[in-house]
């Protein structure tokens, strides 16, 4: 009898590590199971840039799925439950037998606790169906409220401007993107913001929202007086890893499937997970993290997978230790980040006043823990070469 590997989400990571195990010479049975019905997989990031923006059409920016002719593919199905010492995994309430899983079901969007007269009228953005109903509402002279100013947040605010689009751009914190970029560069992004002329409401909470005008508006009363009335409410504060069905696998799941710095899973030594979903030790960072970014999931699942074929075929796994990095187009801008926004930064090359710039992060000995790149990509290869050895 053949071995059977099942990878459970059929999105970036998940066909990322189907293609790899084909790659490393995985010629037995394989098996995607996706809850989303496309395939070839769309690729996300163009749903907040040039999909949203209409400037690409929905067939555009498919995954490469090619060598997968094979694999038996289970699409528009969950994985209901897995039992990680049984080695089974539930699909369309039968339980599938593997000999190795690979978790790479991403995250889902969260929203705010809304009445369900506001939910009604609230947008999200994570599906190429999300996608297409946001560009459906940025019409010119429409306004829109977007109620997070992550990257998302504000790549959403910046589609909508190119439409036209009056926009709010609504957060807590006192600057966007402020989390992933430090205060400085998310000084830089609120100045690229409101030159662009979008209304920025930040350091502020919402004290309720109520119906607004037409079939979708909404009026949203903010804690410093103000109200924002919008023709479309966007929600767009994160997501949380899909771990659902994970429930009494045997896996540890704390905000992620936790994995050692092989990406196996603690608790079952032939279940990898990869992308959004998975938290592992990082070597280099020496400390356990997740990464919802594109590069990550990417990479994550090639190694993964590699790693999966090792721990079955007793050879030597390898450690993943790939920075955190992420990039985000707004008003043409080209943001480049990688590592962590910790410690002191410093503009070491260009100027933001000139969108052109490199800066560095740098830890109280020193050590460059992270860097940004705005319209320098050529310089991304450099600082990330330069924070690995600083760390190792
Ligand atoms: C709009 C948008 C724009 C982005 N832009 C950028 C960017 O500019 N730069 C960047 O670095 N990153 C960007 N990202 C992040 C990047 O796209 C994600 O990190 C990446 O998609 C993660 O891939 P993944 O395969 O881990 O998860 P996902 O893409 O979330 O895929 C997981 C798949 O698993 C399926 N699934 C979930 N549960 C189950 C289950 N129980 N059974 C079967 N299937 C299941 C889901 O339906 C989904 O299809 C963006 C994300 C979004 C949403």
């Amino acid at each position: 009898m053949g071995k059977r590997i099942v990878v459970v989400g059929a999105s970036l990571a998940g066909v990322r590590a189907a293609r790899s195990l084909r790659r490393a010479g995985y010629l037995d049975e394989l098996m995607l199971v996706g809850a989303e019905t496309h395939f070839p997989p769309y690729d996300r990031p163009p749903l907040s840039k040039e999909v949203l923006s209409g400037n690409w059409t929905p067939q555009r920016g498919r995954l490469d799925a090619s060598g997968l002719e094979d694999a038996v593919l289970r699409l528009g199905e969950r994985a209901e439950a897995l039992d990680a010492a049984g080695g089974t995994v539930t699909v369309g309430g039968t339980p599938v037998a593997f000999d190795g899983l690979v978790v790479a079901t991403g995250a889902a969007v969260r929203t705010l606790p809304l009445p369900p007269e506001i939910a009604s009228r609230a947008l999200v953005l994570r599906t190429l169906e999300d996608s297409l109903a946001l560009a459906g509402r940025l019409r010119p002279g429409q306004r829109v409220a977007v109620v997070g100013a992550g990257f998302l947040g504000c790549e959403i605010a910046a589609a909508a401007v190119h439409a036209a689009v009056r926009v709010h751009l609504i957060d807590r914190l006192g600057l966007p993107m402020v989390a992933a970029l430090g205060e400085t560069v998310a000084a830089y992004v609120a100045g690229l913001h409101r030159r662009h002329g979008v209304d920025l409401h930040l350091g502020v909470s919402i004290t309720g929202i109520t119906p607004g005008p037409g079939a979708h508006g909404v009026r949203i009363g903010l804690d410093d007086g103000a109200v924002v009335e919008a023709d479309t409410l966007v929600v767009a504060v994160g997501a949380t890893p899909e771990t659902a069905w994970l429930a009494g696998s045997g896996l540890l799941i704390e905000d992620g499937v936790v994995c050692d710095r092989n990406c196996v899973a603690l608790g079952a030594d032939r279940v990898v997970a990869a992308g959004d979903v998975a938290r592992w030790e990082h070597p280099l960072l020496r400390t356990r993290v997740r990464v919802e970014h594109w590069t990550n999931a990417a990479m994550q699942a090639d190694v993964a997978a590699r790693n999966l074929l090792a721990v079955l075929t007793g050879g030597e796994p390898t450690a993943y230790d790939a920075l955190p990095y992420f990039w985000s187009h707004q008003y043409g801008v080209k943001i480049q980040f990688v590592g962590t926004a910790s410690g002191t930064f410093v503009v070491q090359d260009g100027a933001p006043g000139e969108d052109r710039f490199v800066g560095l992060f740098r830890d109280p000995s020193g050590s460059v823990v992270g860097g940004v790149c705005v319209n320098r990509p050529d310089r991304l290869a450099g600082l990330t070469a330069a924070i690995k050895e600083s760390l190792a």
